[in-house]
């Protein structure tokens, strides 16, 4: 008999994010396909009622937390007595957080604390054979592997955008505090240095993918580059539409070739075979000709569309739903117009 501890840290405002809830699907699911098995909330956070009763439908026959000044923000010392004191509180076997970069950073500690093990980065956790089972993706997302372990506890971490977040009707429950006695804590944290939303151009939530590829520092019709102006369109399109950027390879390989770049554009962007494989529903392609090696990172892209001057480039070999033969420059800057007037 299994007992699922679903393991949440809270969000500045208190309340669980999509990631937590995500990970609460998953739960509920699996809870639900294993005969016998509980399902247990552990809440971490400066305060967790608002939490708690922001799933208090979700099932759980109890909800335990952690809470005070000292849990509002990620901070290993403190973080690793709470999740050790939910996961023996809760006798948990199976241990189930989002993989946000709090959890990401202090779980494996976690796991050797309580005498367990630990599968990050995965993608989704089912009972197979009335086992518990966790699928994981490798070589850059072109194998999947199912694992399944018979070490308890088991914990795993989920990666966001995988699965249905848990929804349900805010109630009230009672929650049951766990008192911890923290050590002398070295760390204090002050704050968070962040960029600016609209100087963070990875969105991965987002729900458009926007690429540039190197299209928009090549020569135009007049003979000449406008850099500056793919610049000016694209930051202005990605403040306005919230979409998260990519780049193909060309494009952010140009930066070490001295040749017209556009520099808000890094490796990080690349999107493709040697690149990242984001999740978003919608793609919208821009002076990209759509390669292989670029598209086999849209795989899991569903909506495609892609502006290009070349009737016959790639995308248009079935590789986006709509192409557009037109100047990507011309587009965007009617598009921005547009938002712009919304
Ligand atoms: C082993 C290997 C791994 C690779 N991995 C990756 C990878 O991970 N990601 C990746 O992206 N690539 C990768 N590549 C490179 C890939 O094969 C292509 O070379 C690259 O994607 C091409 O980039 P691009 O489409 O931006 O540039 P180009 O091929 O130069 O295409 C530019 C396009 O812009 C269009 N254009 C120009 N001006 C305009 C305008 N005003 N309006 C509309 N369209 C315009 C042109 O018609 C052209 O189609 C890899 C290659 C190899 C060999």
């Amino acid at each position: 008999m299994e007992t699922i501890l679903f393991l949440a840290h809270t969000e500045a405002d208190g309340t669980l994010g999509k990631a937590a809830l995500e990970t609460l699907g998953a739960a509920k699911t699996l809870s639900a396909s294993l005969a016998g098995s509980t399902l247990v909330v552990g809440l971490v956070g400066a305060q967790t009622q608002s939490a708690a009763n922001q799933i208090a439908a979700c099932g759980a026959t109890r909800f335990l937390s952690v809470a005070g000044a000292d849990f509002s923000q990620a901070r290993y010392a403190s973080d690793i007595l709470a999740i050790e004191a939910l996961g023996k509180a809760s006798a948990a076997t199976i241990i189930l957080g989002p993989a946000s970069s709090r959890w990401n950073r202090v779980m494996a500690g976690a796991a050797q604390r309580l005498g367990g093990r630990i599968d990050t980065h995965a993608t989704g956790i089912a009972a197979a054979e009335g086992k518990p089972a966790v699928t994981r993706w490798y070589y850059r997302q072109r194998m999947e592997g199912v694992l399944t372990r018979t070490q308890r506890p088991w914990i795993v971490l989920l990666e966001t955008g995988c699965g249905a977040a848990w929804s349900g009707e805010p109630g009230t429950t009672s929650v049951e505090p766990l008192a911890i006695t923290l050590p002398a804590l070295h760390t204090t944290v002050t704050g968070i240095q962040a960029p600016a939303a609209d100087a963070q151009t990875i969105r991965p939530d987002a729900n458009l993918l926007f690429v540039a590829g190197a299209g928009w520092t090549k020569k135009q019709a007049d003979g000449q580059a406008h850099a500056d102006e793919a610049e000016k369109l694209i930051l202005g399109f990605l403040v306005k539409a919230k979409a998260s950027l990519g780049s193909t390879k060309s494009l952010v390989d140009l930066s070490g070739e001295g040749q017209a770049v556009l520099k808000f554009m890094t490796h990080l962007n690349q999107i493709g075979q040697t690149g990242a494989t984001p999740r978003h529903p919608k793609g919208l392609a821009t002076c990209c000709h759509g390669e292989e090696p670029h598209t086999v990172g849209w795989r899991f892209v569903n909506e495609r569309r892609a502006i290009n001057l070349n009737a016959a480039c790639s995308w248009a070999q079935g590789k986006a739903d709509v192409l557009y033969v037109a100047d990507s420059f011309a587009v965007m800057r009617k598009v921005n117009e547009l938002l712009a007037a919304k």
